[in-house]
């Protein structure tokens, strides 16, 4: 591939997000790069739920399917490397990549996803995305009836319980040492006879990433079958702040309704400026992108 080219739009993060984006734009004749660093934040879960025709699949079933017809379109270029800073020149903006590869493109779209904060618990980690489970609408199926621990509190906790006591009775909220529930969120749990473990988590205990108890720091262990927790994250790439993109309170990239970030020429989708976690909304962002990125691009044109 010739680094000298300068493409329509360069796309970082060639996951479901990218993939979408790329395949409206190869279909609409664009030059299209894709840089992907093949490091998507599902990638250690057995099974994806929740995607029409592919409910079950493993993720990497999905996003092969994905490039596999992506690279049907002879616009659409792929490149496995890291971007690592980018620039905004006159009328463009250039990439540079970890292989010391310098790329142009007059459109930028980041596809880069967000990364998970894991706390440091032994056995957390292993367990991530296979018993110790981020979303109710992703794995809340497979661990329904199951006797289940959730790790949040204050109100992200009180979003949780109606929707996870939906799927199973046998539910307790972990404070991990945390912040304390205030006396009416405590009340409304225990009402609904969910109990309030507060007590500072000491190890995941499992079997090849299945969890099967909690221990405590106070040398108390309970039994467990999964556990949910909500993790802080990071944006997976720092190039859309330092090119001026501006972040929400919650730390996602700002975008208008048509997934413009707030600055001119640069997009977004997927995870990195969506609470709306899921495969299928990755791809419906990406979607909606490429064809905004094509219409700018065909309206400058005409
Ligand atoms: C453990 C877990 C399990 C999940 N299970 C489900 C499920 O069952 N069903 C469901 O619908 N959703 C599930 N999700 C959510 C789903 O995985 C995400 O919503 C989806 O992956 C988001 O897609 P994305 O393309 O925005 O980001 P990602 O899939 O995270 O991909 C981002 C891509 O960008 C690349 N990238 C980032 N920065 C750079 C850079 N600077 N240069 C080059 N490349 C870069 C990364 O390497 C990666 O390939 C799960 C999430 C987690 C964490």
């Amino acid at each position: 591939m010739n680094s000298k080219t300068l493409f329509d739009v360069i796309i970082i993060g060639g996951s479901y997000a990218g993939l979408s984006a790329a395949m409206t734009l190869g279909r609409s004749l664009r030059s299209t790069l894709v840089i992907d660093a093949a490091q998507p934040c599902n990638q250690q879960t057995p099974h994806s739920h929740n995607f029409l025709t592919q409910d079950g699949k493993t993720p990497v079933e999905i996003s092969s399917i994905a490039k596999e017809q992506v690279q049907q379109y002879a616009t659409v270029e792929f490149t496995e490397d890291f971007a690592i800073s980018g620039q905004k020149l006159e009328n463009e903006f250039q990439i540079t990549t970890q292989s010391q590869q310098t790329y142009r493109g007059k459109k930028l779209v980041f596809a880069t996803g967000i990364k998970d904060q894991l706390p440091d618990i032994p056995g957390f980690a292993k367990c991530w995305g296979i018993s110790v489970i981020h979303c109710p609408y992703c794995h809340g199926y497979e661990a329904k009836s199951k006797k289940t621990g959730v790790m949040a509190t204050g109100e992200r906790a009180m979003h949780y319980a109606p929707l996870i006591k939906n799927l199973t009775n046998e539910l307790a909220f972990l404070t991990n040492g945390g912040e304390a529930f205030a006396d009416n969120q405590a009340e409304k749990l225990l009402q609904h006879n969910i109990q309030i473990i507060d007590k500072e988590i000491s190890e995941v205990n499992h079997h090849n990433g299945h969890v099967h108890s909690l221990s405590f720091s106070d040398g108390s262990q309970e039994p467990f079958e999964a556990v949910y927790a909500a993790v802080p994250f990071i944006q997976h790439s720092e190039i859309p702040t330092q090119l001026g993109c501006e972040l929400t309170e919650q730390g996602y990239l700002k975008i208008s309704p048509m997934q413009e970030t707030s600055i001119t020429g640069i997009y977004a989708c997927g995870d990195n400026s969506n609470p709306m976690r899921s495969v299928a909304n990755a791809v419906a962002t990406g979607n909606m992108t490429g064809a905004v990125v094509n219409k700018h691009l065909a309206d400058e044109a005409f």
